[in-house]
């Protein structure tokens, strides 16, 4: 996990929503947005990183629900976990 540094920031934990952009060459991107991920929050700029398992739980998830040209999909992180 790659993290960057604030002099007078801190990484807090908190629940983000995170999107995913999915470009289709000769059409309009598609956009996954999953909800309520646990991760690490930068309190100067609001990035944010996820550990390793939810990096790949997260990656795992995009190519299972891939959003088609112009498709906006929302999935709660919680639904994803109570399968
Ligand atoms: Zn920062």
């Amino acid at each position: 996990m790659t993290r960057h540094m604030h002099d007078d920031g801190q990484l807090v934990e908190r629940r983000v929503d995170h999107d995913y952009v999915v470009h289709h060459s000769d059409d309009e991107p598609g956009l996954l947005v999953v909800t309520r991920v646990p991760a690490l929050v930068c309190d100067v700029c609001d990035e944010h990183w996820f550990d390793d398992t939810v990096g790949f739980a997260l990656s795992r998830l995009l190519q299972e629900n891939e959003p088609g040209p112009g498709e906006i999909r929302t999935i709660e992180w919680f639904e994803v976990h109570a399968a």
